[in-house]
């Protein structure tokens, strides 16, 4: 048998992990909810904000800037972002979105 722990909601604090509080995704406006952060990835990060990847509930992959505080100060789509990095990789994926419109 597998090592099954309860994971209960909305008790991550014991882990040394915080839950953002939800922010609205910039491509479709939805929210972005129950991020979790290590603490120490923003207690001890050379700069802030610091960069937290995530995604919303609809797949769209954003970035979060935290500050010291785990207050979200902006929001951004990450998907212009890495398009123009790999293009090439890019290719396929954009097929495969053209299908589901
Ligand atoms: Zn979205």
């Amino acid at each position: 048998m597998m090592d099954q722990r309860k994971s209960e909601p909305g008790e991550g604090i014991s882990l040394g992990k915080k839950t953002l509080h939800d922010v609205p995704c910039p491509v479709c406006k939805g929210n972005i909810s129950g991020v979790m952060v290590e603490e120490d990835s923003i207690l001890k990060a050379q700069r802030v904000p610091v960069i937290i990847p995530a995604k919303c509930k609809k797949g769209h992959a954003v970035i979060l800037f935290v500050d010291r505080a785990f207050t979200v100060r902006d929001v951004e789509a990450a998907g212009t972002a890495e398009q123009e990095q790999e293009k090439k990789g890019a290719a396929d994926k954009a097929k495969s979105w053209m299908e589901s419109f």
